[in-house]
């Protein structure tokens, strides 16, 4: 008999209907400009990618966003502060960028929601002086700009601006200083007034006690902890909420200090000082502060409401292990009680999920490709996607995990082991040629029954026979289960071998914290 599909079938270097060439020189779908926006806000181009320099990366992304701001500018700014607002990404420039093309480059609705929306995504100082350096890379300071910048500092209630002035001084070749100057707020109040005037030209006089006025007596005992005894200094911290960055560097071997600091130091300024603060064995076996420090990383609340991304947590429990810091000055013996605390933690930043019961193909592109930088850092993007598959597994019972590249790689991994085992794993795994129709004929071969494909992968797929949505068709044929395919790209390049005129088929963006519930909602 004379075989009509087969005909039909096209090896992955010839396109089907509707496809793009890959930059592996194979064919893949493209993704839509807005999907391509999430990638980016979720991902960015820090890392770049296999194929691409961040550079390279950054144009073309940044080429989909104005297409977008085209399209609807006002939906682009919803977008970026939704993404933004909920801590959906591990890295806030992606946002703060994005805003800034939109300030820039959009018709005037645009311009005026993207500067309206200014707080919302620049919530921190850091925020607002690398917003101020896109601006300036952009065209500059219009009249729109300024009293944007202005209305940030006169709109924020006082103790919280004394905050961003005593923690977030300078950032980016911007500092408080030069936004203030440059914006002329008109001060809304008097204690306002003084607080800018701070800013921009210090107290002449710095007496020996407090000002009267509690906010104003925080930039007092700031500038008091300059010079003060070590005694003072853990007095000012607790007495006042001096963070950490007021803390003058020869006082940071004290236990003390940072003892004083613990209750109300931001889950972020926690996690990355858990090495410190070990080396130091103020984190020490049995010790206070170590049950209080697990206590907040496994406090779900907390978690949110610092915007911990999963992605910070997973770097952290690896540098964490490695008991050095980057540059090796500082060493540290690991606790296992706080290691255990971020592999809990990680699992926790992501929005929960409730078991679907469905069966699931956890299929893991562990190709040479996938060994690019996730958002530029120490992570690779194999390595991140395991870690993503390690949450849906935690929750389904009905998982397996299929690595691949040009062939079928075994993983030997479960959602029992801690995070850093499994990216060890995973780490030194041979690097290969790419194929990413290989989950669905595998499992046509072994007649594995699966209703949901997972395949996290940067779609550079060129190596194999079929493409991977003709090998979703035919394993539907053969199995009878109209099996979904879930794509959750990697990378922000423009691919997927989602098809996009199957509505079984989606694509999710690799390292959002709601991605494993969508791929759940998508599964029912
Ligand atoms: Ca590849």
């Amino acid at each position: 008999m004379f075989n009509y599909a087969k005909q039909l079938e096209c090896n992955q270097r010839e396109p089907l209907p509707g496809q793009v060439q890959n930059s592996a020189g194979g064919f893949s779908f493209p993704v839509d400009d807005w999907t391509r926006l999430d990638r980016f806000l979720i991902l960015g181009s820090e890392g770049g990618s296999y194929y691409a320099t961040p550079r390279a990366l950054t144009r073309e992304n940044a080429a989909a966003v104005e297409r977008c701001l085209t399209i609807d500018g006002v939906r682009v700014v919803n977008r970026i502060i939704e993404i933004s607002d909920v801590g959906r990404a591990p890295k806030n420039d992606p946002a703060l960028f994005a805003l800034a093309l939109a300030a820039k480059t959009g018709n005037p609705d645009t311009r005026a929601a993207a500067l309206t929306a200014l707080p919302k995504v620049a919530r921190i100082g850091t925020h607002l002086f690398h917003f101020a350096e896109a601006v300036k890379a952009l065209g500059g300071w219009g009249r729109g700009t300024k009293r944007a910048f202005a209305d940030w500092y006169r709109k924020m209630p006082d103790g919280r601006l004394v905050l961003q002035a005593i923690k977030y001084q300078q950032r980016d070749g911007w500092s408080h200083r030069d936004l203030l100057r440059k914006s002329h707020p008109i001060p809304l109040s008097d204690r306002q007034r003084v607080i800018f005037q701070w800013i921009t030209r210090g107290w002449e006089e710095v007496g020996d006690s407090p000002h009267p006025d509690e906010f104003l007596a925080r930039i007092w005992a700031f500038e008091r902890a300059k010079t003060c005894s070590r005694k003072e200094l853990v007095r000012f911290i607790t007495d006042y909420g001096l963070p950490h960055e007021c803390v003058p560097n020869e006082s940071k071997d004290d236990p003390d200090v940072w003892t004083a600091m613990l209750p109300q130091m931001g889950l972020t300024a926690l996690v990355r000082n858990l090495g410190k603060m070990t080396s130091i064995e103020l984190i020490a076996p049995m010790s206070r502060a170590a049950k209080l420090v697990c206590e907040r990383l496994e406090d779900v609340d907390e978690i949110r409401k610092a915007r911990l991304h999963p992605l910070q947590i997973l770097v952290a429990l690896r540098t964490y292990l490695q008991g050095h810091g980057g540059k090796g000055s500082l060493a540290w013996r690991p606790e296992r009680r706080v290691s255990d605390a971020l592999d809990a933690a990680f699992y926790l930043a992501f929005k929960a999920i409730e078991p679907t019961g469905k069966r699931y193909l956890l299929g893991i592109d562990v190709s040479g490709s996938m060994n690019s930088h996730l958002s530029g850092l120490p992570i690779s993007a194999r390595e991140g996607a395991c870690a993503m598959a390690m949450i849906t597994a935690a929750t389904e019972a009905e998982h397996h995990f299929f690595g691949f590249s040009a062939k079928f790689v075994p993983l030997l991994i479960s959602p029992r082991q801690r995070l850093d085992d499994v990216c060890d794993y995973t780490r030194p795994l041979p690097s290969n040629r790419t194929d990413c129709a290989l989950p669905m004929l595998y499992a046509i071969q072994h007649k594995i029954p699966v209703d949901v494909f997972c395949v996290y992968t940067d779609s550079e797929t060129w190596f194999g026979n079929v493409h991977p949505t003709q090998a979703l068709r035919a394993y539907r044929q053969k199995m009878g289960i109209p099996a979904k395919l879930v794509v959750c790209g990697m990378i922000s390049n423009g691919f997927t071998i989602a098809d996009p005129n199957d509505a079984g088929q989606m694509d999710v963006v690799g390292f959002d914290t709601v991605t494993p519930s969508v791929i759940s909602d998508f599964a029912r």
